[in-house]
């Protein structure tokens, strides 16, 4: 059928929490380390993982934003260049560990561009992704330290994130174009 889904609202949460859990593991705690989040459902993702680890550690952790999008209009997948349009980061990142957030880890292509703009704006000690959906399909050599779930996809299916504060619902849904 042309809709499958692959994470409901449950998974979704606990799949956070370990990634949340994860994060606090690997660095072992919140010293110097911060949020990323890609807009626009990275910045969601990313600030469930901030409330997380405020519960877990009774720290909140800065959150910063950078808006990346391609030249299209369209998610037609086939456009090569992300770009950085704006980054709201108000704190310092130099030797800060950062915790880029997205939603959907494809090309890798956002990613890097995501990285040279944070290496633009200072030197951060160490960079990490963490992503909710991996569908595959790297054309470069990135990978998440935190993954959600990895989701085999063929290059004409769409991955669809919802989440509460743009769809009233949060669940991962596969459409199959
Ligand atoms: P990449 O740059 O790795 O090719 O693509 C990742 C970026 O494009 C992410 O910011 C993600 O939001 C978006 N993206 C790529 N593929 C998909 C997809 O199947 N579904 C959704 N929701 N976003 C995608
Ligand atoms: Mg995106």
């Amino acid at each position: 059928e042309k809709f499958k889904e692959i994470m409901d609202a449950n998974q979704m949460r606990r799949a956070l929490v370990r990634i949340s859990h994860e994060i606090l593991e690997k660095n072992k705690g919140v010293e110097n380390l911060c949020l990323v989040g890609i807009q626009r459902r990275g910045v969601n993702l990313a600030k469930r993982i901030q409330e997380n680890i405020e519960k877990i550690e009774g720290v909140k952790l800065p959150l910063g934003i950078l808006d990346i999008t391609f030249y299209r209009d369209d998610l037609s997948l086939l456009s090569e260049h992300p770009t950085v349009n704006s980054t709201r980061i108000d704190f310092d990142i130099n030797n800060k560990k950062i915790v880029l957030v997205d939603d959907v880890l494809f090309t890798g292509r956002t990613v890097r561009a995501a990285i040279e703009a944070l290496m633009d704006m200072g030197r951060p000690k160490m960079i990490q992704l963490a992503v909710l959906i991996d569908r595959g399909h790297r054309e470069l050599p990135i990978r998440a330290d935190y993954v959600g779930k990895n989701v085999p996809t063929s290059r004409k299916e769409i991955v669809h994130v919802l989440v509460d504060e743009f769809d009233n619902d949060n669940r991962v849904i596969i459409e199959q174009l």
